[in-house]
């Protein structure tokens, strides 16, 4: 890569301004922002940005800065001395400025931030000179060299902590904003002690190289473990690298007038529209995040300072109409005057999403179309989430901050390996900590939810959580969390590690034992969206569904039919497993019509169930797919007890189950192999969804049942199988003396790679086609479904795959054999319908792809029906705008 001639460092100041917010993947999300908060004149302190593609560079030359970066940070430096009128290192006014990192897309927490860079001996009496307090110049020197020495050199931090520690002793004071002077100076003293003994050098007093190394320090901190390790969870892919931003120091620790604090344009979990934040009096930078102190509510300000208040609700309106968009803000208040520091699009719960986006369109700030690109169609699982019984009694033991909705119940994880290790086991624990950090997000990811003591609305725990959508609790100041001893005590009552709590992240309370969940009630704003996902989307969205109380559930969420009923299901019910072992254990074609006339009769029953639920609607049932040992009991005792039910001998079950095995029953007999084999099981499939269909109609239920051969390859084996039904059909009708109109659709499933390259010829005795993706992925990667997990999470650690094929549809591979077999298909019938059936039907990337390949619908998991409306309304939206 040849990038010595680009431009690397972008300026944004009242002189110019080189950026703006379109301009993030080159400057980073923060770096954009700033530029274009100092664009349209909101009072932002001076800086530059210096590019992600000079930390690309950075990377590619074995980690050194580039020629030409130092000259041009130096012009830059200049500019904004003039612009400030200050002077870096200067012993009279002193410039001093911020290193801060910023990707394209935000990373909560993951690189740090270093403040009061460019102090030195002499710089620290400009400072005192300027400031009129020696006291704050000290102060910001002593965290300069902290921070300095912690992040860029890498000096333990607790040997920072350890001497603080032993000097506020030896002064007699307990808060850090309680040591004087003389404890400042001899703190400054011991920290330059600790970072000479760590590092073997000097606290460097040339400013640039502090600058430098904290350059450098942010570019290295792309690559550290904690960071690659935050994208790989949020699987973000494709990045340059991080910017880095160098920018004026303003602070909010210059006394009782000052402070620092965050924000949202509206609340982040419910979506209300209201400031919503939080700040804290004469505090610095990171004090708020890190959760150290407990901020107080923005609410709170007006006692404070009112006029500040007020200008803070003006920035409000000034960021939204221009942004049109709920931001995230960090501000800071030095001597009375506000400054802005960040703002990004916020991080909200799926409830906020909704509520902000039709809000927003009834304001008239954005379209609904707009409205409909804006909830992360995922995020609507959230809003489906269960919540505590309201019902039932709550013990509850306290009340925290409910920092992130949703209802979990766990047992107590302690830590954060903790709860990944107890996850893995299949335990469901409540990650309870003091606060979190970014070391602790693997664990935050496996808990079922979070707590913490400490911190607020906005500490690392929280802002996490919601972006989650994980349910979590913090600030619960009245846990006291004994890591030690594995416990915790709440106003005198103890939990150990094997209780469960109950945590509701809606209300912030927290309850002893585990509690029974309940449906979640939907909001006006939640309706409206779903309606115009509704009128803007094409794609139909059809449910899979094997039980009444399934379809349901799902034509309630607004399914449109069902695209798959597994009858296999049926068979596990109460008595009819054993009804459908007799039949396997069949030696002959007339044995087995014994079983299966057994089975007919619930089968019937099942369907009439189904046909009546979703009655007007399609009801797709596929015919017995998975092979006929997984019916069989495989453990001696209970082939024991079979052998006595039915009484034949145990050497006869134990020979079946022989005969049966198969070394890879995937690609054994199973699907439509089972009925060529066998095929009497068909026939009574056939028989009870046509009987079932008639009954229903006579008792005026508009039933409409489609039958579907799964896992055929050849057209041969449909044709035939075809045939065969329809016989069954005609029989019954006959049987029945049915002579209304009843068309049954035969069609098949497309998932073995040969159906789909031969889709023209299969079309020919296919009334539908439904992609069988699952399969489909399988058989097309080589990959069994079930042993994936041994490779696959290192295949995507190495970007070999960019996701989890089976959750995902690979578009360019498998979605190929798709787009062939619906050319193919179309081609042989033209207007055939089409739809997809497997886990991929609810999932919105996939659900783009099936808009685009035009298929008639997509088919899914009952309580995935919302999610892919909007993502096919999502599709629709992009397609006409022509996005991609
Ligand atoms: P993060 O990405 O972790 O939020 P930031 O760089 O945004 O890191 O900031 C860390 C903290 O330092 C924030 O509270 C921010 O407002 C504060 N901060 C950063 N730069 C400055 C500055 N120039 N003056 C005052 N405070 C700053
Ligand atoms: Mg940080
Ligand atoms: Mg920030």
């Amino acid at each position: 890569m040849a990038m010595t001639s680009q431009k690397r460092v972008h300026y944004f100041g009242r002189t110019k301004s080189e950026g703006n917010k379109e301009m993030k993947t080159l400057l980073g999300g923060k770096g954009a922002n700033l530029a274009e908060m100092t664009s349209i004149g909101l009072p932002v302190p001076p800086g530059f940005t210096i590019t992600t593609e000079t930390c690309a560079e950075y990377t590619d030359i074995g980690g050194k800065l580039p020629d030409g970066l130092v000259d041009e940070v130096h012009s830059n430096m200049a500019l904004l001395e003039e612009e400030t009128g200050k002077t870096f290192g200067s012993e009279e006014n002193p410039l001093l400025v911020s290193v801060r990192s910023g990707a394209a897309v935000s990373m909560p927490g993951m690189m740090d931030t270093v403040l009061n860079l460019g102090l030195t001996d002499k710089a620290v009496d400009g400072l005192a000179n300027v400031s009129g307090s020696r006291r704050f110049a000290l102060d910001a020197y002593r965290r300069l060299i902290n921070m300095f020495g912690d992040v860029v050199m890498e000096v333990p931090h607790h040997k920072f902590e350890d001497e603080f520690d032993r000097i506020k002793d030896k002064y007699g004071v307990s808060e850090d904003t309680d040591l004087n002077e003389a404890g400042l100076e001899e703190l400054i003293t011991a920290y330059k002690a600790v970072y000479k003994g760590s590092t073997g050098n000097d606290f460097p007093q040339d400013p640039y190289q502090q600058l430098e190394k904290s350059v450098e320090a942010v570019f290295k901190s792309w690559n550290i473990p904690r960071a690659v390790r935050y994208r790989e969870i949020n699987e973000i892919t494709g990045l340059l690298g991080t910017a880095v931003n160098v920018q004026t120091m303003v602070f909010g620790n210059m006394g009782d007038d000052s402070g620092t604090g965050v924000a949202f344009t509206r609340d982040p979990s419910t979506g209300e529209n209201k400031f919503f934040g939080e700040f804290l009096i004469n505090a610095q930078g990171e004090d708020v995040v890190a959760g150290i102190r407990t901020p107080q509510n923005v609410d709170e300000m007006v006692k404070w300072r009112p006029e500040i208040y007020e200008n803070l609700l003006n920035m409000k309106r000034v960021l939204e109409n221009h942004y049109r968009e709920m931001q995230d803000i960090e501000y800071t208040i030095e001597k009375g005057n506000l400054f802005l520091l960040q703002t990004r699009t916020g991080k909200r719960t799926g409830r906020a999403a909704v509520t902000i986006a039709v809000e927003m369109v009834v304001e008239g700030r954005i379209t609904q179309q707009e409205a409909l690109l804006r909830v992360p169609a995922n995020d609507l699982n959230q809003l489906l989430l269960p919540t505590f019984d309201t019902n039932a009694e709550r013990d509850i033991l306290t009340v925290g901050l409910p920092a992130s909705p949703g209802a979990a119940s766990g047992k107590i994880a302690f830590s954060a390996d903790e709860a990944v290790d107890r996850t893995h086991e299949g335990e469901s624990v409540i990650l309870v900590r003091k606060d979190t950090s970014p070391e602790d997000v693997s664990g935050m990811h496996a808990a079922a939810g979070i707590l913490t003591s400490t911190g607020g609305m906005t500490s690392h725990a929280a802002v996490v959580a919601r972006g989650w959508g994980k349910c979590c609790i913090a600030g619960a100041g009245e846990v006291v969390i004994d890591e030690k001893n594995r416990s915790i005590t709440i106003k005198g009552r103890t939990f150990g590690d094997q209780d469960i709590i109950s945590i509701d992240g809606s209300s912030g309370e927290l309850i002893a034992g585990d509690m029974p969940r309940m449906e979640p009630k939907l909001s006006e704003e939640f309706k409206s969206l779903m309606e115009w996902a509704d009128s803007h989307r094409t794609l139909q969205v059809w449910t899979n569904a094997d039980t009444p109380q399934d379809a349901e559930r799902a034509r309630n969420w607004g399914a449109q039919g069902i695209g798959l009923c597994r009858t296999e299901h049926m068979f596990f019910e109460g008595e009819r497993i054993t009804d459908m072992r007799e039949m396997i254990l069949a030696e002959n074609e007339e044995e087995r019509r014994v079983g299966l006339d057994k089975l007919l009769p619930h089968q019937r029953e099942d369907f009439k169930g189904l046909f009546t639920a979703m009655q007007g609607l399609p009801v797709t049932v596929r015919l017995l797919d998975p092979p006929l040992h997984e019916f069989l009991p495989h453990e001696e005792h209970l082939q024991q007890e079979l052998a006595n039910r039915l009484q034949v001998p145990l050497a006869r079950i134990k020979a079946r189950v022989i005969q049966l095995h198969e070394t890879n029953p995937m690609l054994g007999h199973r699907g439509c192999r089972l009925s060529i084999s066998y095929p009497e099981i068909l026939d009574m499939q056939a028989t009870a969804i046509t009987e079932a269909a008639i009954e229903c109609r006579r008792n005026g239920i508009d039933a409409r049942p489609e039958i579907m051969v799964p896992l055929v390859g050849t057209s041969k084996e449909l044709s035939l199988l075809r045939k065969q039904i329809e016989t069954i059909i005609q029989g019954v009708k006959e049987a029945k003396a049915y002579s209304d109109e009843l068309d049954i659709p035969i069609g098949t499933m497309i998932e073995i790679p040969r159906a789909a390259l031969t889709a023209d010829e299969v079309a020919q005795h296919a009334d539908f086609f439904s992609f069988g993706t699952n399969d489909l992925t399988q058989m097309t990667f080589g990959y069994s479904r079930d042993d994936v997990n041994s490779f696959l999470p290192n295949y995507i650690r190495h970007e070999i795959l960019e996701r989890d094929p089976f959750q995902s549809l690979d578009t360019r591979g498998v979605g190929q054999l798709v787009a062939m077999a619906v050319g193919k298909g179309r081609g042989e019938k033209k207007g055939m319908k089409m739809g997809i059936c497997g886990e991929h039907g609810g999932d919105p990337l996939s659900i783009r792809f099936c808009h685009q390949t035009g298929l008639n619908y997509v088919s899914c998991s009952p309580f995935r029906v919302p999610v892919a409306r909007l993502a096919a309304a999502q599709a629709a939206v992009k397609n006409d705008a022509g996005r991609d």
